[in-house]
């Protein structure tokens, strides 16, 4: 039985006080509980505060980006071994924010200019983190025009390949794959749950192909796109959702606080 997770992506959004003050809420609120995972996403900036206000809380640390290089001239980056540092679980990889998407499947050059993610350095990063122990949050998903003309599944499944080729079962086990359709991200525009059922079992069935049968049962599948307190429940109950992540509703404890809920009942 896979247990769910709820992750907050905070994007950039929050001062380290006002980080800290949601943080306080969310684990004041939640109290200890076993049955669903719980991890929030800071700016790197209130990575270090946000850790200590839920030190001693089981609520995880997540990042929402890395560099794979250990150290060295690169200006402005972060690398693994500093968010492990941090005590940080977590790392998102590959948001369509920071492939560059935003919403398009061909990218201007001045938006890519911004990360730049591919495929390929996706996979630098997801090696460089496992040896630290932090678990990756990959992100895939097809833009609304991939969608309209019925590239989803080939576009996923060319992201999970692209991205996870030659690497091992084991290497993977702590992996955690969201999808995330870019057309739902921070638009309110929800993907319906019977189709993002689907394509989370898609997501899980080509892991069983390309790596085991067995990881694809111990992976966590989330899905994340304008998931709300309000259309939570329709999402988490389908069976192929192991979770959420969660970005504008995230910065509302109240409704942070009610999607975990809804994960928590929703086999109820
Ligand atoms: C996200 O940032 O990963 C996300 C899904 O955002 P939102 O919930 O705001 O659509």
């Amino acid at each position: 039985m896979r247990t769910p997770l709820i992750a907050g992506n905070w994007k950039m959004n929050l001062t380290v006080p006002e980080g800290v003050a949601l943080a306080e809420q969310i684990r004041q609120r939640f109290g200890v509980q076993e049955d669903v995972e719980v991890a929030v996403c800071p700016a790197f900036t209130a990575l270090y505060s946000v850790g200590q206000a839920l030190r001693g809380s089981t609520i995880k640390l997540g990042a929402q980006n890395v560099f794979w290089k250990e150290k060295g001239a690169y200006t402005g980056h972060i690398a693994p071994a500093m968010l492990s540092s941090l005590h940080c679980e977590y790392v998102i990889l590959g948001h369509s924010e920071t492939r560059g998407r935003f919403g398009q499947s061909e990218i201007e050059a001045e938006l890519l200019g911004y990360f730049s993610e591919t495929n390929a350095s996706l996979k630098k990063k997801l090696e460089a983190i496992l040896p630290y122990g932090l678990r990756p949050v990959l992100c895939v998903g097809e833009t609304l025009a991939e969608r309209e003309s019925q590239k989803t599944d080939a576009v996923i499944q060319q992201q999970l390949s692209e991205t996870l080729q030659a690497m091992e079962p084991d290497e993977l086990r702590d992996l955690v794959v969201a999808y995330e359709p870019v057309w739902a991200i921070g638009t309110g525009q929800v993907c319906e749950a019977d189709e993002a059922n689907r394509v989370c079992g898609l997501i899980r069935s080509t892991l069983a192909h390309m790596h085991h049968t067995e990881l694809s049962e111990v992976v966590r599948v989330l899905y994340g796109g304008s998931v709300k307190a309000s259309n939570a429940n329709s999402l988490l109950k389908q069976p192929e959702i192991d979770g959420a992540l969660v970005g504008g509703a995230s910065l509302d404890p109240e409704e942070f606080l009610q999607i975990i809920h809804a994960a928590r009942t929703r086999k109820g």
